[in-house]
């Protein structure tokens, strides 16, 4: 209430009060309108109160609203974080099975199923731009004595260390699988028979030469390979393959330690 309206409340009150006016015949009608505003004044102070709670009400409902936004937000962004990661572990849990199911695990090398791929995407080729592939089947000599003599470990570790080499070696586009315990096929891209008979014995020139130390005795190894050159229209993993082994099996029949080529 202003200060006027306060002055101006006291003079009717006193005017209303005093008994000389009791009598006037505006008393009546002034009296009614002091009543009249004082009433009219409790209303809207009751107004202006309900108006006020209810903005408070409209306050909290507004923030408990954007909290409620903001933790909803937040948790469609963990939920979003979550199955990022689940897709993350999936993605390299599969390459890890793709691996586990196309590698070797002890030398990490491809395993006879992509080699076999390997072959029929070659086979492929072949038939679009016909060129020739050898495949030489390569073999450790008197492997099972390493294993005798100094322990099944020492014979992994020489695995490793031929897988390592044979890595080196290799150009980029050739291929080499670990076929079986201590045996080794390769895929010679786009090479014939007599360069990838140079390539062989060139690595099996550098497999001799993998220094293997077991305590203070230092070992090596020979290795012994069959080559035979893919014919048009063979069967690379049936006929090629084969004429390979062949070939191995004369290379170990004449005394191992060297290559020789399928030449029937
Ligand atoms: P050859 O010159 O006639 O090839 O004789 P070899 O002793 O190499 O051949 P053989 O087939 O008699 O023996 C192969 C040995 O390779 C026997 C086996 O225990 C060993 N071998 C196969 N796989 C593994 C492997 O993963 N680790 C180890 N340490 N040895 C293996
Ligand atoms: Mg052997
Ligand atoms: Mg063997």
């Amino acid at each position: 209430m202003t200060r006027d309206e306060t002055s101006l409340l006291a003079r009717v009150e006193a005017l209303l009060a005093d008994p000389a006016h009791a009598r006037h015949p505006l008393h009546e009608a002034l009296e009614d309108l002091y009543r009249h505003h004082l009433e009219e004044k409790e209303r809207l102070e009751r107004l202006i109160s309900i108006s006020d709670t209810y903005q408070r009400y409209a306050r909290e409902d507004e923030l408990s609203a954007r909290q409620r936004y903001d933790k909803a937000l937040k948790r469609q962004a963990k939920l979003s974080r979550i199955s990022d990661r689940y897709q993350q572990l999936m993605r390299e849990h599969n390459l890890a099975l793709k691996q586990d199911s196309t590698h070797d695990p002890l030398t990490g090398l491809p395993n006879r199923r992509l080699f076999g791929e390997r072959l029929k995407q070659e086979a492929k080729c072949a038939k679009r731009h016909p060129q020739s592939y050898t495949l030489a089947m390569l073999d450790i000599d008197h492997f099972k004595r390493i294993n005798d003599r100094h322990g099944h470990d020492v014979g992994d570790q020489v695995l490793v260390a031929i897988a390592h080499v044979m890595r080196q070696e290799l150009r980029d586009y050739d291929l080499c699988a670990r076929w079986g315990g201590e045996e080794f096929l390769l895929l010679l891209a786009d090479t014939q028979l007599e360069e990838a008979h140079a390539i062989v014995d060139r690595l099996r020139q550098r497999l001799s030469e993998i220094p293997i130390t077991v305590g203070d005795m230092t070992l090596s190894i020979t290795a012994s390979a069959g080559l035979s050159e893919h014919r048009n229209g063979e069967n690379p993993l049936e006929e090629t393959l084969h004429r390979a082994d062949q070939a191995l099996l004369r290379a170990k029949r004449s005394g191992r330690d060297r290559s020789c080529v399928d030449l029937a």
